[in-house]
């Protein structure tokens, strides 16, 4: 099959590394050079642990809090727009006990997988991306995130995945690297993390060595169909791309690419930043989330990487000051004698989650094209889950059996 796939992403690139392995004849079309994007700068952990939805009983309420605090974790920038008022609604309709159990089986599993695919792909000797399995801890401060904590852990253990409740001396007993200042933590030891810019650097050099063509530095700027099927793809450039089959993995960008064509989806950005400090004399040894600052702390070969904010910010590129305060505060709060070097804002990096309403990816064929794979909307766990879907991606197009049950992952299903 001669195949296109808008978006270098990890997405789009793992679609095209197992499209690749089957003989096929792939174009990879990007609008950037690929040396960075979301899928590079962002926390690189590998989470089967992350099986709860964004959307969650409780959440909105938190999330109206937030909005008040300009160095708090969340903000939706105020805008009167028709996608984004969608979106909000039906964020509010999966926010119930129901919609979440319904959710959790599929993001396990798919999240399971990848990570078996990520250790598939750690012994091809052409990849070495720092992938450790040193597990993530879940640390929190105060009582009220405790019990929250300690719940989903108890749920992690009715699904079959290791979680272990810590007191702060168990805590420090694992944390080797720095001091840790909290009321008690979750240990889950079967997630992973890699370093992200690796992977995707040895990722292109292998898919270009398979004969894989990247058309890069090029928007596509329209999607012509006709009879129920893509036809060509418009570049930034004036070139026009005819098409057999197509993939869209466009992460944040998808919902606008996919109107082009004539497909809904609800999907809103879900910018967040990221300090990287090369090799710091002192750091956390162990991949850590801080649970009430919602900030990630990821030991990456030998340097460190925070991260942190989701803003519904409509691409905005503003760095905002007190929300990379509100990251950067929260350090000591954690790790009181852990003393990083000042970092300027230029090397903040930005990236944007492609968040749907549900939590939930789109993974699949549309019904409206027939020619059409979209594959997209995997928030804050694409890196994570970006193997599993790109094999899914390889299955669906060749019609073979998929790897797992994907109906929560409909394309039109808002
Ligand atoms: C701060 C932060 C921390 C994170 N931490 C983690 C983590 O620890 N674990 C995890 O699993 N996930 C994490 N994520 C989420 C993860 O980074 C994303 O879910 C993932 O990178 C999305 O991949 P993607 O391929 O869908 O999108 P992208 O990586 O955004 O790729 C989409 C590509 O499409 C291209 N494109 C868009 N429009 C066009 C167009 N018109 N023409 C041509 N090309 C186009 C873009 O240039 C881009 O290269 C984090 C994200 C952030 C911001």
């Amino acid at each position: 099959m001669k195949i296109h796939i808008i978006g270098g992403g990890v997405i789009g690139l793992c679609s095209a590394w197992y499209l690749a392995q089957e003989g096929h004849e792939i174009t990879v079309i990007d609008k950037t050079d690929l040396s960075d994007g979301t899928s590079h700068g962002n926390a690189g952990m590998v989470v089967p642990s992350h099986f709860v939805p964004l959307a969650t009983p409780g959440v909105i309420a938190k999330g109206i809090r937030w909005m008040f605090d300009k160095r708090s974790p969340f903000f939706v920038k105020p805008r009167l727009n028709r996608e984004l008022l969608q979106w909000i609604w039906q964020f509010y309709k999966a926010c119930t006990p129901e919609m979440v159990d319904r959710a959790i089986p599929s993001l396990k599993h798919l999240n399971e997988w990848s990570r078996d695919l990520y250790r598939e792909f750690a012994t091809n000797p052409a990849f070495d991306f720092d992938l450790e399995n040193k597990g993530l801890l879940m640390l929190y401060k105060d009582k009220k995130t405790a019990r929250e904590e300690i719940e989903v852990a108890e749920k992690a253990h009715e699904m079959g995945l290791e979680a272990q409740l810590l007191s702060p001396t168990e805590v420090q007993q694992l944390e080797t690297g720095v001091k840790v200042d909290v009321l008690g933590g979750v240990y889950y030891p079967e997630d992973d993390h890699l370093y992200p810019n690796t992977f995707m650097q040895q990722l292109v050099k292998e898919l270009n060595g398979l004969g894989v063509k990247f058309k890069t530095g090029k928007s596509v700027v329209d999607i012509n169909t006709s009879n129920g099927k893509v036809e060509k793809l418009l570049l930034s450039n004036g070139q026009t791309v005819p098409v057999e089959h197509l993939v869209l993995a466009g992460g944040s960008w998808s919902a606008q690419l996919l109107k082009k064509a004539g497909v809904k989806i609800l999907l809103q950005d879900g910018k967040g930043y990221s300090m990287t400090y090369t090799s710091p004399t002192n750091r956390p040894s162990i991949p850590t989330i801080l649970t009430e600052a919602k900030v990630a702390v990821t030991p990456m070969g030998s340097d460190l990487r925070i991260g942190g904010t989701l803003e519904i910010s409509n691409f905005s590129e503003k760095i905002h000051k007190y929300r990379l305060e509100g990251i950067l505060n929260s350090m000591p709060r954690y790790y009181p004698e852990l003393t990083l070097p000042a970092l300027d804002q230029k090397s903040v990096w930005q990236g944007y989650r492609p968040c749907t309403p549900d939590g939930l990816p789109y993974i699949g064929k549309s019904r409206k094209l027939k020619n059409l794979v979209v594959a997209t909307g995997h928030a804050m766990m694409g890196m994570s889950m970006g193997p599993g879907t790109g094999k899914l991606v390889a299955q669906i197009m060749q019609d073979q059996p998929l790897g797992m049950e994907i109906d929560l992952f409909k394309v039109d299903r808002f």
